[in-house]
């Protein structure tokens, strides 16, 4: 079994985060993992990226904490993937499948309402998770829902703070049948030895983005509550 984080920050790019894409590959390799997933805050969440900048720039600094984790995970053998956490006013959605060609190909995606952005995630072969659906806190005014548009549920979150958050996850998810999935949404130094990693273990190793898109698609993805 292969274990890949699904859900985590890096200082460069997410404004609420301190650990830098260094020093995550570096806290995750020692943690045991195969695989890490950045999913920064997308240009619409809580981001450093100076949102006046030409969009081709903008786009450069978001795939910044990824590419430092990347090169780190290179050298010390952590595989570094690409995605994103895009942000509807309250509701996340993790974003795989699409890259920084994408991004870039694609300057006026958040130029349009969030049903419209996850059906060109989705013509471009990727999927949608909703990271954390029940999580209650203060930035959060309404809970809202996509299931139309919704690949699979994140059901175990180790930000969140009250076990029946996840619960409900898992009840929603299982209502609608969805794949689930589990993420540290990690922006920290997390202790050694801490409950607060949590993941997802597949069968088939993840090597590619277009690999782990695979396994939400076929539901070959096995939640992982903490290790
Ligand atoms: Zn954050
Ligand atoms: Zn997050």
């Amino acid at each position: 079994m292969f274990l890949t984080e699904t859900h985590m920050h890096t200082a460069e790019v997410s404004a609420c985060a301190s650990a830098s894409g260094a020093f995550q590959a570096e806290q995750y390799k020692a943690a045991g993992y195969d695989t890490i997933i950045i999913t920064d805050h997308f240009l619409n969440g809580n981001t450093t990226v100076d949102r006046s900048l030409p969009w081709e720039q903008q786009v450069e600094n978001f795939c910044v904490g990824y590419e430092n984790a990347k090169k780190r995970g290179d050298e010390i053998g952590l595989n570094v993937l690409f995605g994103l956490e895009y942000a509807w006013s309250g509701c996340d959605l993790l974003v795989y499948g699409v890259d920084k060609k994408w991004l870039l190909d694609n300057p006026n995606c958040l130029n349009m309402d969030v049903q419209e952005f996850c059906d060109r995630v989705h013509i471009a072969d990727g999927v949608i998770v909703h990271a954390h659906p029940f999580r209650e806190a203060n930035y959060i005014r309404e809970m809202k829902f996509l299931p139309l548009y919704t690949d699979a549920v994140e059901v175990y979150n180790a930000g969140n703070r009250m076990e029946k958050w996840n619960e409900r996850a898992d009840w929603y998810a299982e209502q609608y049948g969805f794949v689930k999935t589990a993420g540290s949404d990690c922006h920290h130094a997390t202790e050694k030895d801490s409950e607060n990693y949590f993941g997802v273990y597949t069968k088939n190793k993840i090597v590619t983005i277009e690999d782990f898109v695979r396994a939400i698609k076929y539901g070959e993805i096995e939640a992982l509550k903490h290790r």
